[in-house]
């Protein structure tokens, strides 16, 4: 009889955000989430390093978005609302460039410096 033991990590599926668990077979080892996507270590990483850079990208749009969206809107507010969510979109402009240049200096993880042989 296989012994299998099972562990939840405290870090989500990169795919779909679910809770994650460790299964450790004898000398295999899986992760599977609560909805079924399965990666071996190295490939929960190299995905988890996928997820991160589309994270910082989702959020470097939405902060550029600021802007358009307060000029969608001008028509519909005071002239001294207007001023001030126009400098509140520059500054989310600034943020949004800051981030930008992480994402741009992103590495993935070295999973031949991270990955050991399981015992
Ligand atoms: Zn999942």
């Amino acid at each position: 009889m296989r012994s299998t033991s099972r562990t939840l990590i405290e870090a989500t599926c990169p795919d779909c955000r679910g809770p994650l668990t460790l299964i450790r077979t004898e000398g295999l080892i899986e992760i599977r989430c609560l909805v079924g996507h399965l990666y071996t270590p190295a490939g929960l990483l190299q995905t988890h390093s996928e997820t991160q850079e589309r994270a910082i990208w989702a959020a470097v749009l939405a902060l550029e978005e600021a802007a358009v969206m307060v000029e969608a809107l001008a028509d519909f507010v005071s002239p001294e609302a207007l001023t001030s969510l126009r400098l509140q979109a520059v500054k989310k402009a600034g943020q949004a460039a800051r981030l930008r240049e992480v994402v741009q200096e992103l590495e993935p993880f070295r999973m031949e410096e991270l990955v050991r042989p399981t015992s």
